[in-house]
């Protein structure tokens, strides 16, 4: 089939999934013109001119480009913070070239930054078009507390100038104090992120680094929030224990990041209402707790029961994964398993599952107005894939099946 990009053509036969959650409509056409959608219907409903380019695509199902809302495209050559701090930035950088890459492989085509020394310079490689990858929502560095997630070295063990590892940790910026908070925070700002990210609690590293420990002040978070509302970014809230995901709902934040709790809290009715009163979503991140599972460990019952809750008091989910290093989260291939998680772990249907991984992601994102779903108006970022994911949504962890993405209306990955 067709490689080089075609400013108008029409999608012919396939069965659109289109992302809201409805019935799949059979034999449908979909008309691209200049990289976007610009009708989509029922093949005999829409009248395909001559001049137009007819690719015929029967038997396939077209869904909208599929969207992770928490990735760390980081570029490390190892699982360990010691060596990603020591190994070359310039290294680093160019990997995560092919880490983008490999996301549009399995049919990534945005992605939503947790936290990168990279993440900003690699979108502006992809927006130029030097480098072929998802479009990315970035956030730079993240914002932590000296010797939170992002700075786990144990300083009981290893010694380095404290500059040095400002310097080169992979995910974080470390900053105390609201006025540190507040000038990282508009510097961040000011190097054209989409959103801010920041560590509320720990994330478990060792044992001074707890999930369940509150890892900045309230004024400090409220230096976040202010500073983000002021120009209008949304804030991304790393947040794993019952208390903070209750404060970060009363600061406001677009969306919680994990909301787990390792003393066994959960979400109860209250709290999920208000977070859909709200409209702020839950990125789960499954992936990366099935990941971490030690050999006869399981995943925590009442964390499960929280995410279910939340989701059935209208909670939006989001598809996220927290993937981290090539090596231990491969890129593309690890975050599409999440989908699928989704579907096994918190019973979603196939077809919530898919708006979660692209209409919820694309409004989590602030970008619904433009991609998220099939529709006319829409960027084109189709997935155009062999088999039925409704029936089987475990049909995409092959990305053989997904035998074109399409982005901006290009042909981005062709698989035979
Ligand atoms: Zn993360």
């Amino acid at each position: 089939m067709m490689m080089e990009p075609v400013n108008t053509y029409a999608l012919t036969g396939a069965t659109v999934i289109d992302g809201h959650g409805g019935d799949p409509l059979n034999n449908a056409t979909v008309l691209v013109d200049n990289g976007v959608i610009k009708a989509v219907g029922s093949r005999k409903s829409i009248i395909v001119e001559d001049n137009i380019m007819k690719i015929d695509v029967g038997g396939h199902f077209i869904l909208p480009g599929l969207i992770d809302a928490h990735v760390h495209i980081v570029g490390v050559g190892s699982p360990e913070l010691l060596d990603n701090i020591v190994e070359s930035n310039y290294l680093q950088a160019m990997r995560t070239v092919t880490e983008a890459g490999k996301l549009l492989e399995y049919g990534f085509t945005t992605i939503r930054s947790a936290g990168s020394r990279y993440d900003i310079f690699l979108k502006q490689a992809i927006e130029e078009g030097t480098v072929i990858g998802p479009r990315i929502l970035a956030c730079g560095l993240a914002l932590c507390r000296s010797r939170g997630h992002g700075d786990s070295i144990r300083r009981d063990i290893y010694e380095f100038p404290e500059d040095f590892v400002k310097n080169n940790l992979p995910k974080a910026l470390l900053v105390d104090g609201v006025d540190e908070v507040r000038k990282a925070v508009r510097q961040t700002i000011g190097r054209n992120v989409d959103h801010i990210k920041f560590w509320a609690t720990g994330g478990g590293a060792w044992e001074k680094e707890r999930t369940t420990d509150m890892h900045f002040t309230r004024a400090e978070m409220d230096v976040i929030m202010e500073e983000a509302q002021m120009v209008g970014l949304p804030v991304v809230c790393h947040a794993e224990s019952v208390e903070s995901v209750k404060l970060a709902v009363d600061l406001g934040v677009r969306s919680i990041e994990h909301a787990d709790d390792d003393n066994g809290y959960e979400l109860d009715e209250e709290i999920c209402r208000k977070m859909a009163e709200k409209n702020i979503f839950i990125t789960p991140t499954l992936a990366i707790f099935y990941f971490e599972l030690e050999e006869g460990e399981d995943i925590l019952p009442s964390w499960i029961r929280s995410l279910k809750r939340a989701k059935k008091n209208g909670v939006k989910l989001l598809l996220g994964t927290d993937t981290w290093a090539d090596c231990a989260t491969p890129y593309g291939k690890f975050n599409i398993t999440e989908i699928k998680l989704l579907v096994d772990v918190l019973d979603m249907t196939p077809l919530e599952a898919i708006t979660s991984a692209t209409k919820y992601g694309a409004e989590a994102c602030g970008i619904d107005d433009k991609i998220g779903t099939v529709e006319k108006g829409k960027l084109a970022d189709l997935l155009i894939v062999k088999k039925d994911p409704v029936a089987d949504i475990g049909i995409l962890l092959d990305k053989e099946n997904v035998r074109h993405v399409i982005k901006d209306g290009r042909f981005v990955v062709n698989h035979p």
